[in-house]
């Protein structure tokens, strides 16, 4: 039986469209468990209408013409029902409706299970026997099972196939694929198809004739390409600010290192040919990085696969081809490179469109920065026929248009329009300060890291740095930076805010943040060793960021320290009391170091509960939504399957906030917002009800919401939050202040979101 279903399904997933899978299905059901009809009814919901779209056994004519209302019927009853409706003399049973065309007279036996995705019904596989029987239960839970297994394969399927139509027929239908969202925006242009520009592969081993010449050839290529990233380094450091341009580094570094070059140059003597020698490098090495468990560095994959690409087409000797660049170029690939993206002008750059990825790939970090829409992860778009096509990429929703109807274009120009309306109108604020309308003064502060979200200008935007996530320089390592390599960076940060604050997070590694040089595998990574954790059964490593951080800040006295996923008070009794003894040191060794401001994240549950004993300890909180929604709802941040339950408007996340603003307030101590919630100005309006202080984002939401802050007086937004606080739906809570948003004329600040 599994044997059976696991080929069914494999088959189906192989399936070119929507049609060849229905049909595999009904062919294979049919023969294995042999009965006289096996049909798949699809639900068109436009039309309220079953459709008898695939049949083994019934008339093949009837195929798109049969069909049933929604409620008809035995295929109806198992759609309202959700569940298996099993009968034995089906033409007897009230709710059986003959249908003509289909010619199914002489069928008695009926069996019909729902097939169903995430939730909804799409359609009903039936099967139909002769004469007058009951199906058994081996039968039924066999179908269930399968239909169960076949509802993502079925979707799958008729997404690609709405393509093919999109692009066979010479009126464009509105195809929707669906993707992640990568960086925000709407982009309308057309696809310019990337490709891997060697086939690394497909090269065989071969003997080399002349290894001396073998070597030649593979490090001439080598620094051909590391010319050519450095030349991409040089046009991209107008706008990308530093930690972007380290990608490029890290790119380099690789090439300048010794494993990735030395390594193939020995194989090279072993014996191999230089490219046969290369593509074994490289699939080493991919295989090292595919294997990690932390997202961010199984994208590294890629960055080496390119890196081996690169070097081969020099190493062939294939000079580059020229293609068209058009003027509103949108980037298609099955995997798009940080530097195939470097190598188009910006100013043709109109959007992204990724086949494989997700917005943790260095692409999608880096149009985040550009500020370029970008869709990751469209895993049913036929790459290699969109060149020159046009592609609507809708960066908010993760959707993509193939050849849109002019209906779909129209839609998405005016979205367009508004947006470029909006950005003009928020230049307006941007010398403003954040304040209300009524006097009350909110800092709005920069999350900054890799991600930072702008360009080289983002130094001067913000009123400092509420989150500085200290792992990301971990993270582009191969061993824990050392105290001095630290002191250099955080110096770095401090300065080019000073005088305003900026607050370094300390260690906030684990979770699905893996440093390659320090992997640690659980079961459940989120609930195991993380942040604090670590850096308190690894004091020698938190003392050396601590010691690091206070030695930066001397003579700029603009530090802030903040530690993450504190779950108990004696976790931040021994964080502080190293805190001291690395103060004590420093001071010791005559170093003029301030004791800075020391916080929290509240991010755990438990914390939430335990303000008034952290409150006497420490100098401010900051609210990590992104973790504190995860924890208090149980839902996984990054699991797309549980993506619609993930609400920080939930109910439950606005009552914690009130009780952390609450109890800290008591004690004199601000309260900021560091988690994406803080840039997405609907939540902002309930984050200014809930009265915290100040609110820490990404630079690309710094002035939508500003523009929220200096549009509500603070008696509006608690007026507000009563509202939002009678509600249970998070949808509800979301739709009150997106309707708040348009009556204030912010309509363009609404956004999708849960
Ligand atoms: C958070 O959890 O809200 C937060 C800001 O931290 P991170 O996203 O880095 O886990
Ligand atoms: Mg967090």
């Amino acid at each position: 039986m599994l044997d059976t279903l696991r080929r069914i399904v494999q088959e189906v997933n192989a399936a070119p469209d929507l049609q060849g899978a229905l049909d595999i299905i009904v062919e294979r059901v049919k023969s294995s468990v042999a009965v006289d009809v096996a049909s798949v009814y699809l639900l068109d919901e436009e039309q309220g209408q079953f459709v008898l779209s695939a049949t083994q056994g019934l008339r093949k004519d009837a195929v798109g013409k049969a069909q049933l209302g929604s409620s008809e019927g035995l295929v109806g009853m198992v759609c309202e029902r959700e569940e298996p409706v099993n009968i034995e003399d089906a033409p007897s049973h009230p709710r059986y409706r003959f249908i003509h065309e289909t010619g199914e007279d002489p069928y008695h036996g009926f069996l019909g299970v729902p097939i169903i995705q995430h939730g909804k019904v799409l359609g009903v596989l039936v099967v139909r026997q002769r004469k007058v029987r009951k199906f058994d239960e081996d039968e039924e839970s066999f179908l269930v099972t399968l239909a169960a297994q076949l509802a993502g394969a079925i979707t799958h399927a008729g997404a690609s196939g709405k393509v093919t139509s999109a692009l066979t027929q010479t009126e464009s239908v509105s195809a929707a694929l669906r993707g992640l969202p990568g960086a925000p925006g709407v982009a309308i242009g057309q696809a310019m198809v990337v490709y891997p520009p060697a086939n690394l592969e497909a090269i065989p081993d071969r003997v080399a004739v002349d290894t001396d010449l073998e070597v030649n050839n593979f490090e001439a290529a080598v620094a051909a390409v590391r010319d050519d990233l450095r030349d991409y380094a040089n046009r991209m450091s107008a706008v990308l600010p530093a930690e972007e341009l380290a990608l490029f580094d890290a790119l380099l570094l690789m090439l300048g290192g010794d494993s990735l070059v030395a390594e193939t140059v020995q194989r090279i003597r072993e014996g191999n040919w230089a490219a046969g020698a290369l593509r074994e490098t490289i699939a080493q090495h991919v295989s090292v990085f595919e294997a990690m468990e932390d997202s961010y560095l199984r994208e590294r994959a890629s960055d080496i696969r390119d890196l081996g690409r690169r070097i081969l087409t020099h190493m062939q000797s294939h000079p580059a081809e020229s293609v068209e660049i058009y003027p509103d170029t949108v980037l298609v690939g099955e995997d798009i490179s940080a530097s195939q993206l470097a190598e188009i002008p910006l100013d043709r750059l109109a959007g992204i469109v990724c086949a494989s990825g997700s917005s943790s790939s260095h692409v999608a970090i880096l149009a985040q920065a550009l500020g370029i829409p970008a869709v990751m992860g469209v895993n049913d778009m036929p790459v290699s026929r969109l060149e020159g096509r046009t592609i609507i990429a809708d960066g908010y929703r993760g959707d993509v248009f193939v050849n849109p109807s002019s209906l779909v274009r129209e839609e998405f120009l005016l979205l367009q329009t508004q947006e470029t309306e909006l950005t003009e109108a928020l230049k307006n604020v941007a010398g403003q300060p954040s304040v209300t309308p009524d006097g009350v003064p909110v800092p709005l502060y920069l999350n900054i890291g890799l991600v930072s979200g702008g360009g080289t200008e983002v130094h001067s935007e913000g009123d400092g740095v509420g989150l500085y996530r200290t792992e990301v320089p971990f993270l582009m390592q191969d061993r824990f930076p050392g105290e001095e390599e630290q002191l250099r960076i955080y110096r770095n940060a401090l300065q080019a805010f000073a005088p305003r604050p900026v607050t370094l997070r300390t260690l906030d590694v684990g979770g699905d943040k893996m440093l390659p040089y320090f992997p640690v595998h659980e079961d459940n990574p989120f609930l195991g060793w993380r942040g604090i954790r670590i850096s308190l059964d690894h004091p020698e490593i938190f003392l050396s960021q601590i010691r690091a951080m206070l030695r930066a800040s001397v003579g700029l006295n603009n530090l802030t320290i903040m530690l993450p996923m504190v779950s108990s008070v004696s976790e931040l009794d021994i964080a502080m009391s190293l805190i001291d003894q690395a103060h004590g040191e420093l001071l010791e060794d005559g170093m003029p170091v301030h004791r800075p401001p020391i916080g929290i994240m509240i991010e755990v549950p438990s914390a939430v509960y335990q303000i008034e004993a952290i409150a006497r300890r420490v100098d401010f909180f900051s609210i990590g939504t992104n973790d504190l929604t995860q924890y208090l709802l149980a839902v996984d941040r990054n699991n797309s399957r549980v993506a619609n339950l993930y609400q920080c408007l939930h109910p439950a996340v606005l009552r914690a906030i009130r009780q952390v603003v609450g109890e800290a307030h008591k004690f004199g101590k601000p309260v900021s917002v560091c988690g994406e919630m803080a840039g997405d100005p609907a939540a902002v309006l309930a984050l200014l009800g809930l009265e915290v202080d100040s609110l820490s984002m990404s630079v690309s939401n710094l002035a939508r919401v500003k523009w929220v802050v200096r549009s509500f007086t603070r008696n509006e937004v608690v007026g507000l939050l009563d509202q939002a606080l009678a509600l249970e739906e998070p949808r509800a809570i979301r739709d009150l202040y997106n309707s708040v948003l348009e009556q204030g004329g912010l309509g363009g600040l609404v956004r999708a979101g849960n």
